[in-house]
């Protein structure tokens, strides 16, 4: 006997769970790994596994917004953000840990809690609750189904694609220039690589013709708007590229200037590399996300003037990023609209970020928990960083186009008023930390 389902032992499920339990609450926590099941990024069957790397970003509370979510669940008790302390690896001011004794950790704290009860299983039907969904962005098949015949087929999400990252210093820049579409902008805020007619023309049979990787069970799924790979777009006509991302107007090609053009023609096509890092040193082209293989894009994307001897530092991809439409689905309680009784938290929810999904769970958690009580918690207030991303996720962003989002102090009310830009960042982080002690004294 339990008092709410927990499904999912990810970020988000893990420490939901533990809010839930802390609070005086039994819970079953359901995990598939260590069913005999698994993920396509899982390796262990620890619970809060790290699929990729091992941080949670930045550290520093005073002038960044994950640092100060990583504030705002120390001070509510987060077990991520204990056990991520316990097991720090020098990062700087970077909070990286030891995955396997982070994971390790958490799991341990979670078997030892007399109000949870681990069960190794995998769910594959909408629970009728209370429970807390947190199955990830790889939540498995039936249950993706499930959530999917509840909220409507476009209401689900299923893939990201991710565009190429080309090492800078490998960039032929006596081809290639620095300059802004119709010198809008910073000077510097792209890189541009020229493409005549014949280049252009090559390129688009090459990705007609390019191997293409794609697991059939994926084959028929739609793309979302906006992330459509570059061979898609070049099926749909010849020209297509060259009206998108391949487009050359308002790009003044050096070395082309004429006298009716002094500031030099426009290329029949081109490509372009945003600064991807803040270092300057990694550029990723834009709007190339593909699903050629690996070692086909390597050898076209070697084909485009500036790129001959480009190395990337990651090549493009799909992968499945299952999550739902929250800001039209869920109520500012992380609560199913059409069934009150089924919260979602973590990546699903459609924040991104091992942190984030944390912090969503341990708001799902502490709001379940108050309602298990009898009674309500009130959302944290936008000015703190866990109001303001949990602000966006249920009902701030616009559902038609919403993407998984990182916390940032895009999310935050602006703050009034003429400031210096360096001090605007500790203004955030201020008035955040006035605004949870407020809450949380309430
Ligand atoms: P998860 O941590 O994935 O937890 C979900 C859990 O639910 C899993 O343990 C899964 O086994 C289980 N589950 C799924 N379906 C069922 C079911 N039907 N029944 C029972 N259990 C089920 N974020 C970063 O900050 N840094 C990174 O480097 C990073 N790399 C990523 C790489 C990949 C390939 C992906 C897909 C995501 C990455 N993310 C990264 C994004 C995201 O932050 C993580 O995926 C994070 O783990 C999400 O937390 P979560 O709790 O929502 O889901």
């Amino acid at each position: 006997t339990h008092d709410i389902h927990v499904i999912g032992g990810g970020l988000a499920g893990s420490e939901a769970a533990w809010q839930l339990a802390e609070a005086g609450h039994k819970v079953r926590l359901s995990e598939m790994r260590g069913s005999g099941e698994n993920t396509p990024a899982h390796h262990t069957d620890h619970l809060a596994e790290l699929v990729c790397s091992n941080s949670f970003r930045s550290d520093d509370a005073e002038s960044n917004a994950v640092g100060l979510i990583h504030q705002e669940m120390r001070a509510l008790g987060s077990l991520i953000l204990r056990e991520g302390d316990r097991h720090k690896v020098p990062a700087g001011s970077a909070l990286a840990v030891d995955r396997d004794g982070f994971s390790a950790g958490v799991t341990a704290a979670l078997e030892a809690h007399p109000n949870i009860t681990i069960v190794r299983e995998r769910i594959d039907a909408l629970p009728d609750g209370p429970a807390i969904i947190a199955t990830g962005p790889l939540t498995a098949p039936g249950l993706s189904e499930a959530i999917a015949s509840e909220t409507g087929k476009d209401a689900l999400a299923f893939f990201d694609a991710i565009a190429p990252i080309v090492h800078r210093d490998t960039i032929d820049m006596d081809k290639a220039w620095f300059q802004s579409r119709y010198n809008k902008g910073d000077g510097t805020d792209y890189i541009n690589c020229p493409l005549t007619r014949e280049q252009y023309d090559a390129f688009v049979e090459g990705l007609l013709a390019g191997e293409k990787s794609v697991p059939r069970e994926w084959e028929n799924v739609p793309y979302f708007e906006g992330c459509m790979p570059i061979e898609v777009m070049a099926e749909r006509g010849r020209e297509t590229l060259r009206y998108g991302p391949m487009k050359g107007v308002g790009l003044d090609q050096p070395g082309t200037a004429t006298e009716e053009h002094p500031q030099g023609r426009w290329p029949y096509a081109c490509v372009q590399l945003r600064q991807d890092n803040a270092a300057g040193t990694l550029w990723n082209i834009v709007g190339f996300q593909t699903k050629l293989k690996h070692a086909e894009q390597v050898r076209l994307f070697r084909t485009i003037p500036g790129l001959e001897k480009a190395e990337f530092a990651r090549l493009g991809g799909l992968h499945r990023n299952t999550f739902l439409r929250s800001p039209e689905l869920l109520d500012p309680e992380l609560r199913l609209k059409s069934r009150p009784n089924v919260r979602f938290a973590g990546q699903i929810t459609g924040c991104e970020g091992y942190v984030e999904s944390a912090a969503v769970g341990l708001l799902a958690g502490r709001f379940a928990a108050a309602e298990l009580s009898g009674g309500a918690m009130t959302p944290p207030p936008v000015e703190t960083a866990l109001g303001a991303l949990i602000n966006h996720i249920t009902g701030a962003a616009v559902a038609e186009t919403y993407q998984p989002m990182n916390v940032n102090f895009g999310l935050f009310p602006p703050i009034e008023g003429r400031t210096k830009k360096a001090d605007r960042k500790k203004m955030y982080t201020d008035r955040a930390r006035a605004a949870l002690a407020k809450w949380m004294a309430a």
